[in-house]
């Protein structure tokens, strides 16, 4: 347990929807720093359910949404994106007054849509994504430290009562998660650039690559860095499915962009214009080399801020 410790929240009890890698981390880390309120989870499979209260994440699931959330203060849905409207539908008539509703879809403005569509207002609404996962989903992936440091972005309206931004920032910051508050419209277009492009790029190389008549030496020989590259197509693809579905426009704007690019590249590689190749590349080389020194800056600057809380704590007990 960390500083968060001391960050004080109003939710005495939780309801996850989806408790599968994000609602059962989300969960698994809350236990882990500290909260003490009452957990209720729900999953589509009774078995899911059921591995997730003998993980000790929920205290009470069901695979019926509506039961779940009845007398929560605060619901997140963690289910696929495509899933989140019909979930809102569902638990709509159930909420408490004033339950604040969250959730960890990768894309904003579609979900905002969906609940001012399904709720009539986005007084209690916060929606988020944490910048945070892996290619491996369900329960048993779960994982306490999974936001630990990591990044979570809130994309409330402007409508959306300043109490419940807290509320799920304080929830997260107990998961040990960095927030950040987004307009919805451009953390869309953001992580269409950051997220959605690579992996629709590493879905599309492997697939198109699995129908190489050559396909049998073009695997065997792979090195690391075609696994390296090719790492994110191991995710789910429902999950990618629905993400791109869910942001059909930033997606298709910047894989025009890209297409450009490539055109761009290509007509280089024909027309051997080595140094037009070579300042693209060195480019991509110096960018990409500078945002890992951030990258690792950044991360011994949070270790650093970490240890001073932590030491504060002791002396705090002592
Ligand atoms: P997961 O497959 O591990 O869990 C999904 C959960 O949703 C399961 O409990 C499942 O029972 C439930 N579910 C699936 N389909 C449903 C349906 N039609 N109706 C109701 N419930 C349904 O997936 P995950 O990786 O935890 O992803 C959950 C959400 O989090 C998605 O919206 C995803 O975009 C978002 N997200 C995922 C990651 C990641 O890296 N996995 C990162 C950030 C955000």
């Amino acid at each position: 347990m960390h500083e968060q410790q001391r960050i004080s929240h109003n939710s005495q009890h939780i309801a996850i929807i989806g408790t599968g890698l994000i609602g059962a981390s989300f969960a698994a880390a809350l236990r882990a720093n500290g909260y003490c309120g009452y957990i209720s989870g729900c999953a589509r499979q009774q078995e899911t359910v059921q591995r997730a209260k003998e993980l000790g994440y929920i205290d009470i699931g069901s695979t019926q949404a509506a039961e779940a959330v009845k007398g929560a203060d605060l619901v997140l849905l963690a289910v696929p994106m495509l899933a989140i409207r019909a979930t809102l539908e569902e638990i709509a008539p159930h909420l408490a007054p004033g339950c604040v509703v969250t959730d960890a879809g990768s894309v904003k403005g579609q979900v905002l849509q969906d609940a001012q569509d399904v709720l009539g207002d986005l007084v209690n609404v916060v929606p988020g994504h944490p910048l945070a996962g892996k290619e491996h989903s369900g329960v048993d992936a779960a994982d306490e430290t999974l936001y630990s440091g990591q990044l979570v972005i809130l994309t409330p309206h402007k409508t959306t009562a300043t109490a419940a931004i807290a509320e799920v920032t304080a929830l997260w910051q107990l998961c040990g998660a960095r927030v950040e508050v987004l307009e919805a419209a451009h953390h869309d277009r953001v992580l269409a650039a950051t997220s959605h492009l690579p992996h629709v790029l590493a879905f599309s190389i492997v697939d198109m690559l699995s129908q190489h008549q050559a396909r049998d030496e073009v695997f065997r020989f792979s090195a690391g860095g075609f696994r390296d590259f090719t790492r994110i197509a191991s995710g789910d693809p429902v999950m990618w499915r629905d993400i791109c579905l869910s942001n059909r426009e930033p997606v298709g704007e910047i894989l025009t962009d890209l297409l450009e690019h490539l055109q761009h590249v290509q007509q280089l590689i024909e027309a051997g214009d080595a140094q037009a190749l070579e300042s693209i590349f060195s480019n991509a080389k110096t960018t990409r080399d500078s945002l890992i020194v951030k990258y690792q800056r950044d991360l011994t600057a949070q270790q650093a801020a970490r240890r001073k809380a932590d030491s504060v704590d002791d002396q705090v007990k002592k």
